[in-house]
């Protein structure tokens, strides 16, 4: 059968009619045990391991990825988390320098705190992967984040899940910032691709739940286990919104990326703008990377100001419609400061040597009108500046 595009596998995929009630939405399902007519004879036991409102929002979240199976989880960090059940005693993991904060903590405070080796490498270059990944006789996890927050690298997916496979490693993609939409990392060779729902799956900015999707059947079964066996399970509640959610996750991702463009061009211009991060621009040092293996550009951006360190709360305090907020991909614009938020559980030397300036400013750009946003910029843009006579 022909596979739906995105807007109709968004709305239809796993959804079936309530036999019961004949109900077009899919019940919740709030209980936490179900009753077994035989001792040990049951489709659902109990809440932890098994719901039946895991499957339809699998089944969607599969499809929307072009992937075999997914997996729901609590939380982004929580699918990272299950990755754990991939690993065994000497275990590596080889991942960028450029991750989400709480990635860089949970792998190297915690996994490495039971013995599992990180390493962090420059993943523009494919040598430096290659040497990596060579030789090991471990199991390794390569772990790519693409693009990465809040640099906005964007590494060469396809080459690197060659190389992972050349030396039997198993391929991670945490593709958040450009949602199932805009890439499809298991097209491009990865054995698993993650996702927080947190950000643009879910949209709204209203719940927290995470995703893996696979075609290895193996996989998704060690997967399963370990979400069963680490408590990792997302509610009933959070997982009827995210399906909910992922109804209109075309449209939204469509306006998120034409608003970011619109802002991205608009500040590239600004004198008062030392550089612009963002995929979508012909500036960007890996856009002809992006260009190939990305379907859109998304709606993350960071911008360098040409402003003292100190000037860039101010700017901030200034915006009216970009709030001052962590996360990302909902509706609403969002601006953070990464080294005093996000990413402030990274050492300072580190940040530094890996090129996160104190300055730098992330922008999550929403769905509103483009033309309100260019103006909130540019009124606190122009209120900072001293007032120059041309
Ligand atoms: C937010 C985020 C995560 C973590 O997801 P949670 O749902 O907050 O646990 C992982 N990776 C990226 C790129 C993120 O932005």
């Amino acid at each position: 059968m022909k596979q739906w595009g995105p807007s109709t596998s968004a709305i239809h995929s796993g959804v079936e009619v309530d036999a019961s009630t004949g109900a077009i939405i899919q019940p919740i399902h709030m209980s936490s045990v179900y009753v077994q007519p035989e001792p040990g004879e049951f489709k659902y036991d109990y809440g932890r391991s098994m719901n039946p409102d895991f499957y339809p929002l699998e089944a969607a979240l599969a499809a929307l990825e072009h992937a075999d199976h997914a997996t729901v989880v609590s939380s982004g960090v929580g699918a990272m988390s299950c990755l754990l059940g991939l690993l065994d005693e000497g275990a590596r993991i080889v991942m960028p320098t450029d991750v989400y904060g709480g990635t860089y903590r949970l792998f190297q405070r915690i996994f490495a705190q039971v013995g599992i080796r990180i390493e962090q490498i420059d993943m523009t270059d494919l040598d430096l992967v290659d040497k990596a990944l060579r030789g090991g006789s471990h199991t390794t996890i390569l772990y790519a984040e693409s693009p990465t927050n809040p640099l906005l690298f964007v590494y060469d997916l396809r080459e690197i899940s060659i190389i992972a496979k050349r030396y039997g490693a198993i391929s991670v993609l945490d593709s958040t910032f450009a949602s199932p939409i805009f890439q499809n990392g298991i097209s491009l060779g990865f054995d698993v691709v993650l996702h927080s729902c947190s950000k643009y799956l879910g949209g709204h900015s209203d719940i927290v739940a995470g995703c893996l999707m696979t075609n290895n059947l193996e996989i998704k079964q060690k997967l399963d286990f370990t979400r069963t066996s680490m408590g990792l399970h997302s509610d009933p509640f959070t997982m009827f919104l995210l399906r909910r959610s992922l109804k209109t996750l075309p449209l939204r991702m469509a306006r998120h990326q034409s608003n970011a463009m619109i802002l991205a061009e608009y500040l590239e211009g600004h004198r008062m703008v030392r550089r612009v991060l963002y995929p979508g621009l012909k500036s960007h040092p890996q856009h002809h990377i992006a260009v190939r293996q990305m379907h859109g550009f998304s709606g993350m951006m960071s911008v360098e100001f040409d402003v003292d360190t100190s000037a860039v709360s101010k700017l901030i305090a200034g915006f009216r419609l970009f709030t001052l907020a962590e996360s990302l991909g909902g509706v609403e614009s969002l601006v953070e400061q990464p080294a005093l938020m996000t990413h402030m559980k990274i050492p300072a030397n580190i940040r530094k040597a890996h090129g996160l300036a104190d300055a730098l400013v992330r922008f999550s750009v929403g769905i509103e009108d483009a033309e309100d946003l260019v103006d909130d910029l540019d009124r606190a843009l122009s209120a900072l500046s001293p007032s120059k006579i041309d």
